[in-house]
C-alpha cells in the first residue's frame, strides 16, 4: 500500500535528502503543495506568518484565501529591511522567504533573516526554487524548512509537476506528520522523471547559467532596456550578497523596459518567435511573461511606469535567442 511511500519515491527522497543536507524529505503533487505543507508544519489558528513581499504570488494567494480562513494572519515585509523584518518577526510562528525575490530578483540577506527568526523564536521557511540545492543550500544557511518546485529545473523538460520539502530534526518531524496527514501522494512515474532530470540537473544548470548570462549581457547595453534584474550581472541589484551565498545563477531573470505603456511591452511578448509564453519555467526551452507588479507588491509598491519582463533562458543556442530579442525590441518604437 504505497499511500506514504514506495522504494521509487524513497529513492527520489534519499537523493534530495543528500542535496538539502536533510534528514527529512517529503514530495508533494506540485511546488504549491510544497509551500503549503511546509506552512500548515508551523502554523496554528491565532498564529503571526510574516511572508517576504517578494514572494512568489500563488504563496501570497495561499495565505489570503486560506490561512486567513484558518485565522492565520499574513504580515508582509521588505526582505531588505531587517529592522521591520525583526519587528514583524517578534512573536511570529514563522519567517516565509524566497531569494531572488520572485520577478525582481533582488537578493535579501538570508543568513541574517534566518537568524532574525531563530532570535524570536519563529521557524523559518525559504522557497529556494530559483537556484536549486545546487548552488544554494538553505539548510546549511540556518533556514529550518526549504521548498523547491521540482517542477522547474529537477524535471527540467517542462513535463513534470511536483515539489519536495525538505528539514531537519524536529522541524523534519513536523513536516512529515503534516504531510501524512494530508495525504499527499506522488505516482511513481512522475517520481522517475524527477529522478531522471536530476542526473543531469548539474550540467543543465551550467548551460542556463551561461546561457543567461549572454543574453542578460546583450539586454544591459540595449538601448530601450532600463535595467536588466540579473543577481550574476555586477550592477544588479543584490549581486554583493548573490556572490556572497550563492554558487551559481540560473536561468530565470527580468528586465525593466521604462516609458512604455503595457501595450507596447506586451507587443513585445507578442513578436518574439523562439520565446514561448509561459508561466512555469525550468525547462529546455526559453519562456517570456509579463508580470504585473502593482498587483503583487504590498509593502514594497511598483513603480506604475516600470514593466518588468521575465524571460526564462533555456538550453538553446544564445545568440538565437538574442537575435530574436533584437528584432522584437526593434519593433518598439
Ligand atoms: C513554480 C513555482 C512554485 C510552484 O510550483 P508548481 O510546481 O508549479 O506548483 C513555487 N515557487 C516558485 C518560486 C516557483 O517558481
Amino acid at each position: 500500500y504505497g499511500s506514504t511511500g514506495t522504494p521509487t519515491t524513497d529513492a527520489l527522497c534519499d537523493v534530495v535528502k543528500m542535496l538539502e543536507s536533510a534528514d527529512s524529505v517529503v514530495l508533494a503533487p506540485t511546488g504549491r503543495g510544497a509551500v503549503a505543507v511546509a506552512i500548515l508544519s508551523v502554523v496554528r489558528p491565532g498564529d503571526r506568518l510574516v511572508i517576504v513581499d517578494n514572494v512568489y504570488e500563488p504563496t501570497r494567494r495561499f495565505a489570503g484565501v486560506f490561512l486567513s480562513r484558518m485565522n492565520v494572519e499574513t504580515v508582509y515585509v521588505d526582505p531588505l529591511d531587517h529592522d521591520a523584518v525583526r519587528q514583524a518577526v517578534s512573536g511570529a510562528a514563522a519567517l516565509f522567504l524566497e531569494a531572488p525575490g520572485s520577478q525582481t530578483f533582488e537578493v535579501p540577506d538570508i543568513p541574517a533573516l534566518a537568524a532574525l527568526a531563530r532570535e524570536a523564536g519563529a521557524v523559518s521557511i525559504m522557497d529556494n526554487t530559483w537556484a536549486t540545492p545546487v548552488f544554494f543550500r538553505p539548510l546549511e544557511r540556518g533556514v529550518d524548512i526549504s521548498v523547491q518546485s521540482a517542477t522547474k529545473y529537477y524535471g527540467g523538460h517542462a513535463d513534470l509537476v511536483m515539489g519536495t520539502v525538505a528539514a531537519n530534526g524536529r522541524n523534519g518531524k513536523m513536516v512529515e506528520e503534516t504531510w501524512r496527514e494530508l495525504g499527499m501522494h506522488v505516482a511513481p512515474d512522475d517520481v522517475f522523471l524527477a529522478l531522471r532530470g536530476l542526473r543531469t540537473l548539474d550540467v543543465r544548470l551550467e548551460r542556463h547559467q551561461r546561457n543567461a548570462r549572454r543574453v542578460a549581457e546583450w539586454l544591459s547595453a540595449h538601448s530601450k532596456v532600463d535595467r536588466v534584474l540579473y543577481p550574476a550581472l555586477p550592477d544588479a541589484p543584490g549581486h554583493a550578497l548573490w556572490k556572497r551565498d550563492f554558487e551559481g545563477a540560473t536561468g530565470l531573470f527580468s528586465f525593466v523596459l521604462k516609458g512604455y505603456e503595457m501595450d507596447a511591452v506586451q507587443s513585445v511578448v507578442d513578436n518574439l518567435e523562439l520565446f514561448g509564453i509561459g508561466y512555469s519555467w525550468g525547462g529546455f526551452e526559453s519562456l517570456v511573461t509579463v508580470a504585473r507588479m502593482p498587483r503583487i507588491r504590498t509593502a514594497t509598491p511598483w513603480p506604475e511606469d516600470e514593466h518588468v519582463v521575465r524571460l526564462h533562458i533555456g538550453l538553446e543556442d544564445p545568440q538565437d535567442l538574442i537575435e530574436d530579442l533584437e528584432r522584437a525590441l526593434a519593433r518598439l518604437p
